[in-house]
């Protein structure tokens, strides 16, 4: 029986039900079959960084609320994730604790995974993994392997900053004004080979298929926004140009209508014909210092980025002879390809045809019109993009090691499959300086697998992002099936793609990448089964957490600590709080506002809830009394009927805010409706008290999703008999059919 009136006491309500949940397994993802609907929903992977900070809340609480929503509908759901473990935070960390990273990392992620538990997030805790585990990386060693067989990894080539002093390649987040972050000498640009994903077979793909994710409704606006813009697609025109000798170039404008107007050719450095503009001595210098002077860091700014004019010209659509000048500015807009440069209608031209002498552009008096230029006939219609192939290797010790030896007479040689994992020494200290990997023969020193003489093994290791190309995919495998079967498991057909991904704004690089990879990976084979070749059905990119109008940092004393919150208020607060103050679109400002709104809510439904149930059996039923109030019961089932619609819609939507302020009218009308029957007769009749009752446990099934603790909580005492049976079941749901294939419910 229920105790009557007991006091909301949010840790004891948490604690109970956690240990419950626990207890019964609850999250774990069911096998999935055939009867019913599988609902992968994915979560950002977080960095194993120490803490969680309000971003992960923000992402959790809707990614969770999604998930609980949709099995309280009867679907079968998949919620797990991964560490995102390897990579220079939790390298930085272990040099500055002295201890091994594998050991920072594992710290972190216990201590993290404490915090999501006492959150109420569901997820399949057993499915987690670590980045940085063998069984893991072992499979980023496979799809390097694979790729690279496929033609898709290649060793080029790059520019990386080098501190002489510490005697180690620098990220770019390690340079500050050119200076190393550790000894601030100054850093200088070296070139070195290093590994490259080729994405430029698949850009038109990723292209074409945002209008198909657009039109399925289930991306929002922000996350199609960054794969549009990541993408960089410019639409022009392009034309054959012939310099006499041969020579020919096909050159690239957005301005279709002024290519009359072209004073000059712009050649990206990787131009695949720039060699043949720079027969000159002094021009090929030009040209070697413009690539090591670190022009993959390429301004966007016209007016600062570095230009080769290699005294070449080629004669333009009207027959006048066009300067020939080589510059990473058009990297930075269309891509390695070439451009006619038209000043007098683009202003990057204009701005660079003012540092090239040789260029003849008169920039326009104030208040000229614009020019208007003769039409140009054999344009062909056409786009390029400006997102390009990118490095993935990097000179540090904490990453995934790369499947690669060196040998002097055989050049890179692959791992073969069989020798895989490389295993990556787990009691490796890193340093500031040099490469720890590089100083250990038992990791360096091995037989060449080709021709079996002494080689070495490759010190570079993939950078995270890489890892990340498949990090979506392991928590859709049994854990138990990892070793064996990670892309071939036949659960992944069923979870596979995953019907929605939440994540932070920041992650669409991610996400283009990932789409790119399960295209590659759809054409070897593995992931043939997805026929277009997106990892994603659906995507919520939702805005930062940020306070007093600022981005929270321990500089500016503004950090939010979930933990302080989830103490003082108890996890439904919190978790309603976050999702109540903003739609996922918008930055949310945090304030005290939002939770104490969240926490007075909470508080009145329960007591108000209890006070009904346990007032339930003094009410007597007058068949008289239930007859005149009948219209007032009517109206109130109207307004769950209305209110709950609404909810289910939003809540499918992702919309959890709109959800929440719909659930607190439900509860403000639920009270309304005892004030007017009060008012009509003075009390309530059996049949009004058992009408509203129900309004309040459904009421209690609709929350359940976003403050799930209490909602549960709710439901149990409600005294009904079903009333136990309600959870985890979204009102008018059926009991959600057990199948054979189902894990046993706990007794
Ligand atoms: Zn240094
Ligand atoms: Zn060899």
């Amino acid at each position: 029986m229920s105790n009557p009136k007991p006091n909301y006491d949010a840790a004891a309500i948490e604690a109970a039900r956690r240990d419950v949940w626990a207890r019964r397994g609850d999250f774990e993802a069911p096998r999935p079959g055939e009867d019913r609907p599988c609902i992968y929903v994915k979560p950002s992977s977080p960095f194993t960084s120490g803490n969680l900070h309000m971003g992960h809340v923000r992402d959790y609480s809707i990614g969770d609320a999604y998930a609980r929503f949709r099995r309280a509908r009867g679907d079968a759901v998949l919620f797990g994730f991964g560490f995102d473990a390897f990579g220079l935070p939790a390298e930085l960390a272990a040099i500055e604790r002295q201890i091994p990273p594998a050991e920072w990392v594992e710290q972190c992620g216990e201590r993290m995974l404490g915090q999501m538990k006492r959150l109420g997030f569901s997820f399949d805790y057993d499915r987690v993994f670590y980045s940085s585990d063998e069984g893991q990386y072992r499979w980023s060693q496979w799809l390097f392997l694979t790729l690279l067989e496929a033609g898709l990894i290649y060793r080029d080539d790059a520019t990386v900053d080098w501190c002489d002093t510490c005697q180690t390649t620098l990220a770019s987040i390690q340079v500050e004004d050119g200076r190393c972050w550790r000894c601030h000498n100054e850093v200088r640009l070296i070139r070195r080979p290093t590994w490259f994903l080729r994405i430029t077979p698949y850009l038109e793909e990723n292209d074409r298929n945002v209008e198909a994710l657009q039109a399925s409704g289930k991306w929002d606006e922000l996350s199609l926004a960054t794969q549009r813009y990541i993408l960089g697609r410019a639409d022009g025109v392009e034309l054959d140009l012939e310099a006499g000798d041969g020579r020919r170039l096909t050159v690239f404008t957005p301005h279709r209508t002024a290519v009359a107007g072209a004073s000059f050719v712009l050649l990206s450095p990787r131009h695949p014909q720039v060699a043949e503009w720079a027969a000159d001595e002094a021009v090929r210098a030009a040209l070697e210092e413009l690539r090591s002077g670190g022009w993959e860091r390429s301004a966007r700014d016209a007016a600062a980025v570095p230009v080769v004019d290699t005294g070449e010209s080629i004669p333009g659509p009207a027959g006048e002879p066009l300067p020939v000048l080589v510059s990473p500015l058009v990297d930075a807009r269309f891509g390695p390809t070439a451009s006619l440069g038209i000043p007098a209608v683009d202003e990057a031209d204009a701005d660079l045809a003012a540092r090239v002498e040789r260029v003849a552009f008169e920039p326009p008096e104030e208040g000229e019109e614009a020019p208007s230029f003769a039409p140009v006939e054999g344009l062909g219609e056409t786009k390029r993009y400006r997102a390009n192939d990118f490095s993935i290797s990097r000179q540090r010790a904490w990453g995934t090691p790369i499947p690669v030896v060196n040998c002097e007479s055989c050049g890179p040689v692959p791992v073969p499959e069989a020798d895989l994992p490389v295993v990556l020494p787990r009691d490796m200290l890193p340093k500031a300086e040099g490469n720890p990997l590089a100083e250990r023969p038992d990791f360096v020193d091995v037989a060449c697998p080709r021709c079996g003489e002494p080689a070495q093994r490759e010190t570079d290791t993939l950078d995270c992002h890489f890892d990340a190309l498949f990090l979506w995919v392991p928590a859709a495998v049994p854990p138990e099936a990892r070793a064996e079967q990670m892309f071939t498991h036949p659960d992944l057909r069923k979870w596979l793609p995953s019907e929605r991904l939440v994540a932070g704004g920041d992650s669409g690089g991610f996400v283009f990448d990932q789409r790119i990879v399960t295209k590659a990976l759809r054409d070897i084979g593995p992931f043939a089964f997805m026929a277009e070749g997106e990892p994603f059905a659906g995507c919520l990119f939702h805005e930062m957490v940020i306070a007093d109008g600022r981005k929270m940092s321990k500089h500016l004393g503004n950090v939010v600590n979930p933990d302080e919150l989830v103490e003082q208020y108890g996890a439904d607060t919190v978790r309603l709080a976050v999702l109540y103050a903003a739609g996922p679109a918008k930055t949310l400002n945090w304030s005290d506002g939002a939770l104490r709104f969240a926490n007075r809510f909470l508080r009145g439904l329960w007591t108000y809830s209890h006070d009904r149930f346990a007032a339930l059996e003094g009410h007597a039923h007058d068949p008289e009394a239930a007859a005149d109030t009948e219209h007032m019961r009517d109206r109130l089932r109207k307004w769950c009927d209305n209110g709950l619609e609404r909810i289910t819609e939003d809540t499918a939507a992702l919309q959890m805010h709109k959800s929440i302020r719909n659930l607190t009218r439900l509860f403000e009308r639920i009270q309304d409706f005892e004030k007017r029957v009060v008012k009509r007769r003075g009390q309530l009749d059996r049949a009004d008290a058992e009408a509203q009752i129900a309004a309040l446990v459904l009421l209690a099934q609709a929350l359940e999703p976003f403050a799930p603790h209490v909602a549960e909580q709710l439901l149990i005492d409600s005294g009904r008999e079903d009333g136990a049976d309600l959870v985890g079941r979204w009102p008018g749901q059926a009991a959600i059919p057990v199948g054979a294939e189902e894990p046993a419910p706990a007794s």
